[in-house]
């Protein structure tokens, strides 16, 4: 049987979370897909060794003195074409030979490559969140002209998207997108005030990039992806529900109008989660050991406390008003979890 071709993928923020995460799927799949493109702001250490490590013919530091040091370190390989700045980094998004861009940078700067990435017809990875509260009309639409795929990467949107493939649209009610509750979950609510920066970074179940983690103790996280569930998926504020789950196992549900509810479940990384984008809609053995029941195994679920979580209360404000109120909820927030980050203002 012949094999099918290496799918060529370009991962941008190579050096972050889920750009390691990306990295270890791309060692236990090595047949199947190959690096040619990838970016970081200013790693350029990290990134070099990257570049060793994957063979990367194409690489991108959007930080103009990352990349200087890097020139005269000679840290790259000489078969790297390494380059800076915006334009660079949209123009990897071009790159012919590519076949999906990973969009694994963090924050609002997603959105103009995964919309350059789009028009030049590549299947998109979508971990960004941010880009799809910002300009999810934009990009929805996009894809669609281009007849592009967006792959859901976010956990809990990889999940509904496999909970929901095959189904009939009119037959799904609602989604239900879990929640770990983040950190500070059963903390006295007295002492949030006092919650450092040292604290708010730590995540009992998930590693991830410093905001997120953030995101994922106030829940705006979940804010976000209630945000970019409506988009990716077309349904209404009303149909969207969170519920907490704090082993986080069950990655969301979707429930159908006879009442049935599926899920998805797997251990809390996110190889999974890229490993089934990556190679969409094939699938291959996973790149880590998945559950055994054979261990004992507890799944709770409970309700969101709105006033422990107010910035989840925004979110579906946000969403129900529309127009560029979830922009400005997502800015707001970047802000606020980089002032919070520098010790500029408190956790309330
Ligand atoms: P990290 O902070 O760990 O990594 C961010 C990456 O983006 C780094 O590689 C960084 O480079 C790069 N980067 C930042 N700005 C730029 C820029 N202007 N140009 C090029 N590269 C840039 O973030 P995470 O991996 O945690 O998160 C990435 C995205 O994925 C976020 O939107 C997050 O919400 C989402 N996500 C993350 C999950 C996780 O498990 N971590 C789970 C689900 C979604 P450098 O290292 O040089 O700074
Ligand atoms: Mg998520």
């Amino acid at each position: 049987m012949e094999s099918s071709p290496k799918k060529k993928l370009i991962l941008l923020g190579a050096t972050g979370s889920i750009g390691g995460s990306t990295l270890r799927v791309l060692r236990e799949h090595s047949d199947r897909i190959e690096l040619v493109g990838v970016a970081a702001n200013s790693n350029h250490a990290e990134l070099a060794t990257i570049c060793h490590e994957f063979k990367v013919p194409n690489a991108v530091l959007s930080d103009q003195s990352a990349y200087q040091a890097a020139e005269q370190a000679h840290s790259f390989p000489s078969e790297t074409q390494l380059s800076c700045g915006e334009t660079a980094l949209l123009e990897l998004c071009t790159l012919p030979e590519a076949d999906i861009v990973l969009i694994a940078v963090v924050g609002a700067c997603g959105l103009k490559p995964a919309l350059t990435a789009i028009e030049a017809g590549k299947d998109i990875a979508l971990a960004n969140k941010e880009l799809l509260v910002l300009g999810g009309a934009f990009v929805i639409e996009a894809a669609k002209r281009n007849h592009v795929r967006l792959l859901p990467t976010d956990s809990e949107h990889n999940a509904i998207f496999q909970c929901i493939e095959g189904h009939p649209r009119e037959h799904l009610d609602k989604l239900i997108l879990t929640a770990s509750g983040g950190q500070f979950r059963d903390r006295a609510a007295d002492t949030l005030a006092d919650v450092t920066p040292e604290e708010a970074t730590q995540h009992p179940n998930w590693s991830m990039g410093p905001k997120i983690t953030v995101d994922s103790a106030t829940m705006a996280n979940k804010g976000l992806e209630l945000i970019e569930a409506h988009w990716l998926f077309g349904l209404e504020p009303d149909r969207l529900e969170v519920v907490i789950h704090p082993q986080s196992i069950v990655h969301s549900f979707a429930q159908y109008i006879d009442g049935s509810i599926l899920a998805q479940l797997c251990p809390p990384s996110m190889t999974f989660a890229i490993q089934h984008c990556l190679l969409y809609p094939d699938r291959a053995s996973g790149t880590e050991k998945t559950l055994d029941f054979s261990e004992a195994m507890q799944l709770d679920f409970k309700a969101p406390d709105l006033d422990r979580y107010p910035c989840l209360l925004l979110a579906y404000e946000a969403m129900r008003t529309g127009g560029s109120s979830p922009a400005i909820y997502n800015a707001a927030n970047e802000i606020a979890v980089e002032r919070f980050l520098a010790k500029d203002i408190g956790y309330l």
